[in-house]
């Protein structure tokens, strides 16, 4: 049997990595205060690259996803607008506030943090299509985060992905502990994918380990 084709057979069911390579002990969930609501794209969540899922499964008492574009089923914004928290809107456009200490005085907490999953011209869309969206004010991340995923062409070098979006929110929200814990997983993740594409299973050991 050829490597390429063990990678889709001994495919972990929970991290869909390749099982040689799978992050599952890695993926110790904990809680934090801010309630996340990640709206996400049918045909996105079927994608072993989409990064949504593991917000999910690392924060599974305050994060949620949301599926948008079910043929049929009309995505409804009732239940994300029902959730506790002041509601944010995870977006940079132009009337964007930063989410740092003055605005944490000026609208204090806990939040209810919206985020829009996919590429920018996506994520306005879902604000766009959404009326019931159009009153919750919107944040953005503060400026010079590097991107640390690998796994798509990012159209922009600033483009971080949904994971990596919500880590620093929170961070930004709730201060770095909860952002470090998530961005350690999220590396451990990334690299066993990319080592898992490579196809060279002499990587397993040195994945495998770690702390
Ligand atoms: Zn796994």
């Amino acid at each position: 049997m050829s490597q390429r084709r063990a990678g889709h057979v001994n495919r972990c069911p929970n991290c869909r990595i390749n099982n040689h390579f799978c992050v599952c002990v890695h993926l110790n969930p904990f809680e934090i205060k801010t309630n996340i609501s990640l709206i996400v794209h049918v045909s996105e969540l079927k994608l072993t690259s989409n990064t949504a899922q593991f917000v999910e499964k690392l924060l599974p008492e305050q994060a949620q996803i949301f599926i948008r574009g079910r043929v049929n089923e009309a995505f409804e914004a009732e239940p994300i607008l029902a959730r506790s928290g002041r509601p944010l809107f995870l977006f940079p456009d132009e009337d964007s506030q930063e989410i740092n200490e003055d605005f944490k005085a000026k609208y204090p907490g806990p939040y209810h943090l919206i985020v829009p999953d996919g590429n920018w011209n996506q994520a306005k869309k879902v604000k766009k299509r959404e009326p019931k969206f159009d009153k919750i004010p919107t944040v953005k991340l503060a400026p010079g985060l590097i991107a640390e995923y690998k796994l798509r062409k990012a159209p922009r070098p600033d483009w971080v992905s949904t994971f990596e979006a919500a880590a620093y929110a929170i961070g930004a929200i709730e201060g770095v502990d909860p952002q470090v814990r998530m961005m350690s997983f999220f590396r451990k993740w990334v690299q066993a994918t990319l080592d898992s594409r490579s196809g060279n299973f002499s990587l397993v050991r040195e994945s495998s380990l770690g702390d």
